[in-house]
């Protein structure tokens, strides 16, 4: 993993989108690319124009590196003292806080201390880092003001895949202990399904397992997203998954990659999380996030019929 570092402007954003998601008023990013390196994560395409990847030498869409920047808690503090209307802050929206690189400057707890030490924010964290366990100790003394998420991409049982396809995150069954130990200690926890990727955990035995398990969890919602299908992502994990011999998975991705087929991958994964929210949890807390605009009009419709649990996003 080649390392960088990249001093930042920003310490607390205002962010509109993931208002609209439910998750959140503010952002805190801690870099510009994250050290798990999942291959289909969309933040290269967010940030490819940034002069950042020009200037080190790395191309926005590639593997094998991270940028990191320690000095964004100092701005974190400096934000949360100045906002006068304070709010949920997400961290993170674009990086991880708990990524090896940011962990090692302890950059999610010092974002955590700076946030906190101010009154009226409080902190939805989202990651796929079991090493927030550390950091409960300081989440206690603010229990009714963090939210903890560790994001759960498939079941116990695809950890082989998972690991090709998030190579430097936790393990699935580390995550799914870290928030068992935040459900056991009181903390608020939330779900965050994301991306259930078709071969993966898209098929209604593992959609429910994942479900039953957050909902074990006392979790207070349920975020689901499918996966974006922009970018060369869905490509990288396909040849990933080609290359380590996990050619079923590999097809099933590879058949998401037309409009026509993403559309009803969009579709049937609705369909399967609303029966099993309707079956183990409630569909009032279901946040399933769904950018319509690459929909096909019969597919946009078949959801709108029983749209529960749906979060709109982006233009019609
Ligand atoms: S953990 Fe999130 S931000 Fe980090 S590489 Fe994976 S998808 Fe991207």
């Amino acid at each position: 993993m080649r390392y960088h570092e990249w001093q930042r402007k920003a310490g607390i954003s205002r962010s509109r989108e993931f208002e609209r998601k439910g998750l959140a008023s503010f952002a805190v990013n801690v870099g510009l690319k994250c050290g798990h390196d999942c291959l289909y994560c969309s933040t290269g395409a967010v940030l490819r124009t940034h002069p950042a990847f020009r200037e080190l030498g790395e191309s926005p869409f590639e593997h094998g590196y991270c940028i990191v920047d320690p000095s964004t808690p100092e701005r974190v503090a400096r934000d949360a003292q100045r906002t006068m209307q304070p709010g949920m802050v997400q961290l993170c929206t674009l990086t991880d806080a708990w990524a090896p690189e940011a962990k090692k400057h302890e950059i999610g707890r010092r974002c955590l201390e700076a946030i906190l030490a101010q009154p009226g924010w409080s902190v939805r964290i989202l990651t796929k880092n079991a090493a927030i366990v550390d950091d409960f100790d300081f989440i206690e003394q603010h229990r009714d003001r963090v939210l903890v998420g560790l994001s759960l991409t498939a079941t116990c049982e695809r950890n082989d895949v998972s690991k090709i396809l998030e190579p430097n995150a936790s393990d699935i069954q580390e995550r799914m202990l870290a928030m068992v130990e935040a459900a056991a200690r009181g903390l608020r926890v939330y779900g965050m399904l994301c991306p259930l990727l078709p071969g993966v955990a898209g098929c209604p035995e593992d959609v429910d397992t994942l479900i039953r398990f957050v909902t074990d969890c006392r979790a207070e919602e349920i975020f689901v997203e499918p996966v974006n299908a922009r970018g060369p992502g869905l490509r990288h994990c396909q040849e990933a998954l080609e290359l380590w011999g996990h050619d079923a998975e590999a097809r099933a991705i590879e058949r998401v990659r037309t409009r026509k087929r993403w559309s009803r991958y969009v579709v049937d994964l609705t369909k399967t999380v609303q029966a099993s929210v309707r079956g183990h949890f409630d569909i009032q807390k279901l946040r399933f996030l769904l950018y319509p605009s690459n929909l096909l009009p019969e597919h946009a419709g078949a959801i709108r019929n029983d749209d529960a649990g749906v979060v709109w996003l982006g233009k019609e």
